[in-house]
Parts: C-alpha cells; structure tokens; sequence
C-alpha cells in the first residue's frame, strides 16, 4: 500500500478548517490539526480524534511550528475571521496572518512541502471594480477596523509570493468569499449565524445600514472542492473561489425570515466602518484553470446550514462568547 500523503490544516478546529480535515480524511491523508482554540472549538473535530491518521496539535501557529517526519501539504487557515472576533484581537489577527504564514513557510521549505494560504476577497477592500477580479489590487483602508485582518492578508500573499520567487516553495493562493455551512459559530457576529440566531432565538433581525450592500454566499462544500482543485493544480497566481450568485442583506434577511418562518421582523442598525457596500467573485480563472464552479444553490445550502443550527442545543444557542482569551493571549 503507498504511504499516505501527510498535511498539516491550521485552523482546523474552525468552520473550514473543520471541513478540510474531514475532506482529506475521506480522500485517505495523515491529516495533522492545528489550532490555539481562540476562535476554533474542538467539537468541529472530535468526531476525527479515534482515528489513526489523525493528530491535533494544540500549538499557536504564530509562534515556531515543528512537525516530526515528512510533510507533502500544509493549507494555512488559522485566522479569526469575522469582523467582530478581528475587532476584539486584532494584534494576534496580525500575528496569525504575518508571523504564522512565517512560520509556515519555513516549514514548507524546510519540508519541500506545498503549500496553500486562505487569502480573501477582503483584499479588494471595499471594491471600485465589479465583480472582482484577481488582477485588481484592491481598494482597503490599512488602518481602519477591518485594517488588521485585510492588511495581514495582503501581508500574508507577498509573503507567499516571496518565497516562491526566491525560494521555489510550491505555494497556492486562494481568494475566498463569503462562505457558510454547518459549523459556523452562531455568536461570530457574521450575517448568516446572526440571522438565523436571531430567528431561532425569537428576536428580530439586525440589518445593518439600509440592506443595499451586497454580498455572495458559497455553500463549504463547494469551497472545499475548489481548494483541492487548486492544491493539485499546480497554479502559483490567486484563485477567487467563491458563489457569484450576489444578493443584497436586505433581501438576505427576507430570504432567512422565510426559510425559519419566524414572526420576527427586520430592524435596522448602524452600518459598521468601512464595510464593503457590494462584493461578487468573478470565477473565470476558477473555471478555466480548475474546471470549478459552485453547485449548491443558495436554498438548498440554506436548507442545509438551517438544519445543523437547529440541531445545536438551548445552551449553545444562547451562548454568548466563548473565547479563551485568558488561557491564549498572553
Ligand atoms: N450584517 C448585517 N447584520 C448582522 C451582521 C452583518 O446586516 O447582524 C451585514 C454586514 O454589515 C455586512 C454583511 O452583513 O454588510 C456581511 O457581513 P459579515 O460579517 O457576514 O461578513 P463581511 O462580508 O462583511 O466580512
């Protein structure tokens, strides 16, 4: 029998992270976990821990990374990754997207290892070119709120290019958009498990400004397709991966109000600083390099996502934060 193919996942106790261990399990790596649980929880996960080609190593990734033996794949997606969980550690959302892809790096090379990084459609910033392309170069303020996550993202794709240029390390750069699925934090502060929450709990929706911003939802599991597409590619130049289907939040919310059939309404709150007013992948690189579209519609993923947040207990519902902030950030 050929000797399994190993990866290293950071991040791999939140939402995606969870979803690649379980892809590469199935397709038969050595999959070795990552995560500090900042943002991560090990429930995502624990389902993977009887088995033999699984490890977790409990370990910041900000800081020296060692993995015994050899190493074929490292995918970087530690990263808090919802505006309101940047804005609370926003100097470790720096770190993890600066030292951590460091770190990673040297790994890779250290391995001869490829290596893939979770960038993001926040690298446009709030976009002036619609939809978004990979040749535009974005349009981000470095020092407002949203700064320390899209800056350490854009940090994070020199950094990557840098060492494939000069050190010939194997490297992918995803660009993600907006993705949901089962497994995202109901109290992260995104749209989707805000919305849902609120219908579940009995309370009205919070749109934030007028609803007229845009946004474009992909269901996990075609983004997880299209990551593995891209890590046997081959293909060193940024990917969007992402479901241009584009719709406004206002219209979201009306969408989520008729999936729950709550009797809840929609109200209206301050739209926060600098908040992209519109954002749609442009996926024909994805399709022409990777054969890659998305194929799960919106009402059949909503389905889907609905159903696992239905099933989560009263006490998760209503829970507030769970941060580990004092055991991890020192
Ligand atoms: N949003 C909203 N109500 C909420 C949470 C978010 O109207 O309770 C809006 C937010 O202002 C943004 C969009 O929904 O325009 C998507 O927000 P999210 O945090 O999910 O992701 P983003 O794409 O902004 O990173």
């Amino acid at each position: 029998m050929a000797e399994r193919k190993k990866i290293l996942i950071t991040g791999a106790a939140g939402f995606l992270g969870s979803h690649l261990c379980d892809r590469f399990i199935k397709d038969d790596y050595h999959v070795i976990a990552m995560d500090n649980l900042i943002t991560g929880r090990l429930k995502n996960i624990e389902h993977l821990f009887k088995l033999e080609n699984f490890e977790f190593y409990h370990h910041d990734v900000s800081t020296f990374i060692n993995v015994p033996g050899k190493l074929d794949y490292i995918l970087h997606f530690a990263s808090p990754a919802s505006p309101i969980d940047y804005l609370k550690i926003p100097i470790q959302t720096l770190k993890v997207g600066s030292l951590g892809i460091h770190n990673c790096l040297g790994l890779a090379k250290a391995k001869d290892a490829t290596l893939m990084i979770a960038s993001t459609s926040e690298v446009y910033g709030d976009p002036e070119v619609h939809p978004q392309t990979e040749d535009y170069w974005g349009h981000v303020n470095p020092i407002g709120p949203r700064g320390v996550y899209d800056e350490a993202k854009r940090f994070q794709e020199a950094m990557t290019m840098a060492y494939h240029t000069y050190h010939k390390v194997d490297t992918r750069i995803i660009r993600i958009f907006n993705t949901y699925g089962p497994r995202m934090r109901l109290n992260d502060g995104r749209v989707l498990p805000a919305f849902i929450g609120q219908a579940l709990r009995g309370e009205d929706l919070t749109v934030f400004g007028d609803g007229s911003q845009t946004r474009s939802f992909c269901y996990v599991d075609d983004l997880v397709e299209g990551i593995v597409r891209l890590l046997h590619s081959g293909y060193h130049q940024p990917v969007n991966i992402g479901n241009p289907d584009e719709i406004s939040i206002g219209d979201f919310a009306e969408e989520i109000i008729e999936l729950t059939g709550t009797d809840q309404k929609v109200i209206y709150k301050d739209l926060p600083v600098n908040d992209p007013k519109q954002r749609q992948p442009d996926i024909s690189r994805a399709i022409e390099i990777l054969d890659w579209k998305p194929s799960i519609d919106r009402a059949e993923g909503l389905k889907r996502t609905y159903a696992y947040f239905k099933s989560l207990t009263e006490e998760e519902l209503n829970e507030k934060d769970h941060y580990n902030f004092d055991k991890y950030i020192k």
